[in-house]
């Protein structure tokens, strides 16, 4: 090492005295990437096991995607909401194709998480109650309306008094929900999956259970598939796997391979009344750019069988894992691509950054949780290298965090 700053170092100097500090110090400055491989401005590369947080669903630079942005860039990159575009009505068709909606279900495109679940919020202000359950650990997105759904109460508290009337019950508790849940509830929006909670999936009962004491009260029944959807957990929707229809979706992260793009689809025609015209708009949601990503992403899916492919090698990667039989792993969640170790001591934020000094980018949403979402293009080749890498990782993260127990 020499004292000659790398580009990366200077650029994350650069970073700490021009961006807002709400992100920390990001971990890597990226230059390029290729597949489930990201290289860094200092010529490092690694596997990404993360995938942009379950956002780059075709992985990076695939050549589909960014032919398809490419040639929608040379004709028209932004149309404002007083036009359409095919790409448009063609994203919408295809959601709505692949989520087997119902005659009469339509689309609404924003260009986030949290925007797709304001959209659901004001969509169940429209049955003219106010009241929307939602569960403990949920993470529903970060601007004021979706922040007021989410549960750690660091992300809300700085910024109440928010929304009223959301009320939080425990997550898989059916005896909770059966005692929230009235005639006064305009909405439960839940997450199959919850991610931000460490890959914690709903059990089908428990999903199956909202879907027959909402419709007995006449509330909405919302799935925040904003991390599950588009293939991560091995079908189009996390939901389906329940055998339940929610009455609206929320989307995001894949839907646009990395190009920002969400939607809100409600299901059925009475659901669709409810926002009618003037009540909810975007100045750049569904813009053509973005749904040409979207159209190629689900084709490159469709075509590829990709929702196959994250479920056979998300479980490849679920027994792999398991089969090291070590006893610093205490068990493995989740569901295609979408898959949580968990660990047996509290060193995740350790066993992240000695998983990246080995190459590999994974994620630490609690203590214990490490959480990959990667491309669902990852190979079987890829995880046995993930995996015959991970035992000395956590010897290396221990060390760390038995290191900082002694220096304390
Ligand atoms: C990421 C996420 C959101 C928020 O999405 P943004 O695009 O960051 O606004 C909402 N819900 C779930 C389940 C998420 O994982």
């Amino acid at each position: 090492m020499t004292d000659q700053p790398t580009r990366s170092t200077a650029a994350l100097d650069r970073y700490a005295a021009s961006l807002l500090g709400v992100f920390g110090r990001p971990k890597l400055v990226l230059e390029s990437g290729r597949g489930c491989r990201v290289t860094d401005t200092d010529g490092r590369t690694y596997l990404d096991l993360l995938g942009g947080i379950a956002v780059s669903a075709l992985g990076h630079g695939h050549p589909d995607l960014v032919a398809a942005i490419a040639d929608q860039a040379q004709r028209l990159i932004h149309v404002s909401n007083f036009f359409t575009t095919e790409q448009q009505v063609a994203l919408a068709e295809r959601l709505l194709a692949v989520s087997g909606a119902p005659e009469g279900s339509a689309v609404f495109f924003t260009n986030s998480g949290a925007e797709s679940n304001e959209a659901a919020i004001k969509l169940s202000r429209r049955t003219g109650r106010t009241q929307i359950v939602v569960a403990e650990g949920a993470f529903h997105g970060r601007s004021t309306g979706a922040v007021a759904l989410t549960g750690k109460a660091a992300y809300r508290e700085p910024f109440e008094p928010l929304i009223p009337g959301v009320v939080r019950v425990p997550y898989n508790d059916v005896d909770a929900l059966h005692a929230a849940v009235t005639d006064a509830t305009a909405a439960v929006l839940l997450e199959p999956i919850q991610g931000e909670a460490g890959v914690v999936p709903a059990t089908a009962a428990y999903l199956q259970a909202a879907r027959e004491l909402t419709s007995a009260h006449g509330a909405l029944l919302v799935m925040d598939e904003v991390q599950t959807g588009i293939g991560r957990t091995g079908d189009w929707f996390a939901f389906s796997q329940s055998g339940i229809q929610p009455d609206a979706m929320t989307l995001a992260k894949g839907l646009g391979g990395g190009v920002p793009i969400g939607a809100l689809v409600t299901f059925g025609a009475e659901t669709t009344a409810l926002l009618q015209p003037g009540q909810h708009g975007t100045t750049f949601g569904g813009g053509p750019l973005a749904c040409a990503a979207g159209l190629a992403v689900l084709d490159v899916i469709e075509r590829d069988d990709l929702c196959g492919n994250a479920a056979r090698v998300g479980d490849y990667l679920a027994e792999q894992v398991e089969a090291l039989g070590d006893a610093r792993i205490a068990t493995t969640r989740g569901r295609g691509l979408l898959r949580a170790i968990e660990l047996a001591q509290p060193i995740s934020a350790d066993v992240a950054v000695a998983a990246q000094d080995a190459g590999f980018i994974v994620n630490a949403p609690t203590p214990t949780c490490l959480r990959l979402a990667p491309a669902l293009v990852l190979t079987t080749a890829d995880v046995d290298e993930f995996v015959a890498a991970l035992p000395a990782i956590l010897s290396t993260a221990a060390d760390a965090a038995a290191a900082k127990e002694t220096t304390r």
